[in-house]
């Protein structure tokens, strides 16, 4: 190993953030029988995030049993404790649980979010004599010599996921190049199949035969299928990860008697067909049921679904979420909606500009209760399966705890002290408040002006483009849609429509209203959700641009040009104190005046060139205030500096005690997140052998 390597790039900070994922108020909300369906469904959860272990390293899972170990048979505090009097430094215990928590929160030793191999903060001497303080240490000194020069092994291919040389990875043995995974691609498309919840091993004979095993995640273990052509021998088996798919389809048996509705059943049934038999049209079955289940209290979806950690993008991880819906929350968001009617006419354009009647977008707000796998995003648009996608639909999930989880214990450089201040203490309430008015009044208000099939036109003739002053001339042929006109624009374009919708009607009293705000703190929502909008796009948009690739997120870029916008209004500043630096300002005594007329001007552009299908005006516009050039250019390195660690989350667990189920919480910190992994299973010396066993199992395919 070279000595220049920077150790830092594959530890986690000592000051790792570590918040809680607030869902108690969304649970309490539930029926009992709709926390029995959500608790179950977690169960099956947790023991699929023990699957992703297996598909991020050979290590992980037996690394995972032995911390896991570790501090189930002592408590945190205990071991702690301990360790002090055996005069270890706070600092080297601190690693320990540091560590810990990222291979809990990533599913394994290598980062949910870039891929990266997580090495303890410490060296290895040091890990091995604090584990040995453990009163289980005879229990762990085995599983430890397997894998301690596997925690620590930063050779080039073990740095990050990827295919061998490159990287590492258990989706494929590491003889397999990406020419094995084409030839097996090719023969599964004749055979009709797919890869999603496969792992492709290979073995060579001496005289040269090959044979692929294209092994499916089930519970049963069979030989599907057998073809020899030439040298070449495919077999089709079943029962990868087979104790662990067992335990998921037994806890979604457990499930089934709480669903809400027949589709629910069905759903549960055909997943556990598919866990049990891996069967992939089986679990595509159970998604085609999900789709019908509009708006459940209870969200869920478990599978093989995102397939960005098999290198060669084919295998999906898997992933098991339980979402529930914040009735409070959904209130506020039904009073928005059922007073539209009201709100719209307040926005920036006239009425031959919007909808004849105001359609819900469908959006409803769930809080994650469990999210198992490698990382936690804020939304997901599932399922991914294109043959369902494209013709029987799919459903947008919005987490919506998610965000505001990743707001606490948060520093935020760039801003005044006092901003800081307000920021902290009003972001979650003006976050709420901006996410109902973006989602619902937002991509929710606008009209499209079309040519109708028949040839008549849902505007009048003689409507005027409130731009221009003459008689509107673009619009929607019968066969166009926003994004067949839109193109590569209309996801940021619209982002930033919806969210200057947010910014301009959060200045209504009736508005601000509805979601509890009046007075003095009203205007302290006000100034801090107009902040937050700045200071995420001029502050920390650049976060999210690359040279020479451009924005790489819809809703950054749309932050930043609404920002932009406002610098040019003069309402707010960005300067350089110092060499490496920022200072964003937003001037209070103008929102409501130059700050609004010019948001309300922006508005009134991007709804008239959508409307009017006008995509060149839309593309200067939109491409002059996404622009990055200087200062910009310069103060990115500013930025990136300052850039702040991934939130690592604090999840719940849910019991049963005499039919009831309750919710407990764990501390925001190291040893509430590790306490709460040790909750979480009902018979841990199961899967420890399970994980084991597995990695065990193939081990001799990743040698
Ligand atoms: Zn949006």
């Amino acid at each position: 190993m070279s000595d220049t390597l920077d150790k830092s790039l594959y530890t986690l900070p000592s000051d790792q953030p570590i918040v809680g994922l607030e869902v108690k108020s969304a649970f309490d909300g539930l029926t009992d029988k709709e926390k029995k369906y959500a608790h179950f469904l977690s169960k099956a959860s947790w023991v699929g995030g023990l699957v992703t272990m297996i598909q991020t390293s050979l290590e992980s899972g037996p690394i995972f049993v032995l911390l896991h170990k570790l501090f189930s048979k002592q408590s945190c505090k205990d071991f702690k404790d301990v360790c002090l009097e055996k005069g270890f430094s706070e600092e080297d215990i601190n690693a320990l649980l540091i560590y810990t928590c990222g291979v809990f929160a990533n599913a394994g030793n290598y980062k949910g979010f870039g891929d990266t191999k997580i090495i303890p903060n410490i060296e290895c001497t040091t890990f091995e004599n604090l584990i040995r303080v453990s009163s289980v240490w005879s229990e762990l000194e085995p599983i430890w010599s397997q894998i301690k020069s596997d925690v620590y092994n930063l050779e080039k291919s073990k740095r990050c996921l990827g295919c061998n040389p490159e990287g590492c990875t258990t989706y494929l043995s590491k003889n397999c190049t990406k020419e094995d995974n084409e030839t097996v691609t090719n023969w599964v498309k004749s055979k009709d199949l797919e890869l999603w919840n496969t792992r492709l091993f290979k073995s060579t004979t001496e005289d040269g035969k090959v044979e692929y095993e294209i092994r499916l995640a089930s519970k049963e273990a069979k030989e599907l299928k057998k073809e020899t052509v030439g040298n070449i021998t495919y077999r089709l088996t079943s029962g990868d990860y087979s104790p662990l798919m067992s335990k998921i389809a037994e806890h979604l048996q457990q499930t089934v008697s709480y669903a809400a509705n027949e589709t629910q059943q069905k759903m549960l049934e055909s997943y556990i067909s598919s866990f049990t038999s891996g069967s992939l049209d089986e679990h595509k079955n159970g998604s085609r049921f999900w789709i019908k289940d509009k708006s459940p209290a209870v969200e869920n979806y478990i599978g093989f679904i995102e397939t960005y950690r098999d290198p060669t993008g084919v295998r999906g991880e898997f992933e098991g979420f339980v979402a529930v819906v914040n009735r409070e929350m959904s209130a506020k968001f039904n009073t928005l909606v059922s007073e539209a009617e009201k709100f719209l006419p307040l926005l920036p354009w006239n009425k031959n500009f919007e909808k004849d009647k105001f359609l819900k977008p469908d959006f409803t707000s769930l809080d994650v209760l469990t999210f198992a796998g490698s990382g936690i995003p804020a939304g997901i648009n599932i399922p991914n399966y294109d043959d369902i996608r494209q013709t029987e639909g799919f459903k947008n999930v919005s987490l919506g705890n998610v965000i505001p989880a990743s707001y606490q214990a948060t520093v935020s450089p760039f801003l005044s002290e006092a901003d800081g201040e307000l920021l902290q203490k009003y972001r979650i309430p003006a976050f709420e408040l901006q996410v109902g008015l973006h989602e619902l009044l937002g991509h929710g208000s606008g009209k499209l002006l079309k040519k109708e099939r028949n040839g008549t036109f849902n505007f009048p003739s003689d409507l005027v483009d409130p731009l221009t002053g003459e008689v509107v001339s673009s619009y929607y042929e019968s066969s166009d849609t926003y994004d067949s006109k839109f193109g590569s624009l209309s996801s940021a374009y619209e982002e930033c429509r919806a969210e200057a919708v947010g910014l301009y009607l959060s200045l209504e009293p009736s508005v601000l209203k509805i979601f509890g705000h009046e007075g003095e703190e009203a205007e302290h929502i006000v100034y801090v959700n107009w902040l937050s909008l700045v200071y995420a796009g001029a502050g920390r948009g650049l976060e999210m641009w690359a040279p020479g690739r451009g924005w790489l997120q819809a809703h950054s870029q749309a932050r930043f040009v609404l920002a932009q916008v406002l610098i040019q209004a003069g309402v707010v500043k960005v300067t350089q104190p110092t060499k490496d630096d920022l200072l964003v300002t937003l001037d209070k005594t103008q929102i409501r005046g130059a700050g609004r007329n010019a948001i309300g001007h922006f508005l009134l552009q991007l709804q008239t060139y959508k409307a009017t299908g006008n995509i060149k005006a839309a593309e200067k516009l939109f491409n002059h205030y996404s622009e990055v050039k200087e200062p910009w250019l310069s103060w990115r390195s500013i930025v990136l500096a300052k850039k702040q660690p991934r939130k690592i989350f604090v999840q719940s667990n849910t019991f049963i005690d005499n039919e009831k189920v309750t919710l407990k919480s764990y501390e925001n910190n190291a040893e509430g997140l590790i306490n709460s992994w040790v909750e979480r299973f009902d018979e841990p010396d199961i899967l420890y052998k399970a994980l084991l066993d597995l990695s065990k199992k193939d081990a001799h395919h990743f040698a």
